[in-house]
């Protein structure tokens, strides 16, 4: 079995265990270097943003990350995890740090608060059909593109809402809260890859 974490330090963490053990990849909880060093890929969970940053400092876990990712390690990041992926925040809070290698700008809360939380049924070409059920949560949404990165699905506006970058993969919604099990399923095609 491939062996994935999770990043544990906040968030949806139990969601994205479910899945990946349902899927039958071996999963571990990353709150130390030691643990992150013994997985083939990683997950980043939905949650804040600010917090998870804040908190992987304080646990050394920054600069592993960083490492980790620039080495090529596959990567799927929900929500929270979609900004923790991306090179730039359009509004970052004050020395909010992101780890990076996702070659976009991301703009958090993008869609207003909390109750504007809603759910929507997205077409996403490279998975086929049928649709995905995606629930945004005070969710964020990718402004930017660089040449490299792949936006995998939009929403009726245009806004890019999953995009790829090699074994990169973030989505602004949580398709681990709607049992949809497709996106996760190709992160650890990915990490078998690798
Ligand atoms: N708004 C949160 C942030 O900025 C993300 C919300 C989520 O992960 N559901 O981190």
């Amino acid at each position: 079995a491939v062996r994935v974490g999770v990043l544990a330090l906040q968030g949806d963490v139990r969601e994205h265990v479910r899945i990946l053990g349902a899927l039958g990849a071996e999963v571990v909880l990353v709150r130390r270097p030691d643990q992150l060093a013994a997985v083939d890929g990683l997950v980043l969970p939905g949650g804040e943003s600010t917090v998870i940053d804040k908190l992987s400092r304080a646990f050394g876990l920054r600069g592993p990350a960083r490492d980790a990712i620039s080495a090529g390690m596959p990567v799927y990041g929900t929500c929270a995890g979609l900004i923790l992926l991306a090179d730039r925040l359009a509004d970052g809070i004050a020395g909010q740090e992101t780890f990076g290698g996702l070659d976009v700008t991301v703009r958090r809360n993008a869609f207003g608060a909390q109750t504007e939380s809603f759910e929507t049924d997205l077409r996403v070409a490279a998975l086929g059909d049928p649709p995905v059920r995606a629930a945004f949560i005070r969710a964020p949404a990718v402004v930017e593109c660089g040449a490299g990165v792949a936006p995998l699905a939009a929403l009726d506006d245009g806004t890019v809402v999953a995009v790829e970058q090699g074994p990169l993969l973030a989505t602004a919604f949580h398709p681990e809260l709607t049992g949809e099990t497709r996106f996760h399923r190709r992160f650890l095609e990915k990490v078998a890859a690798a």
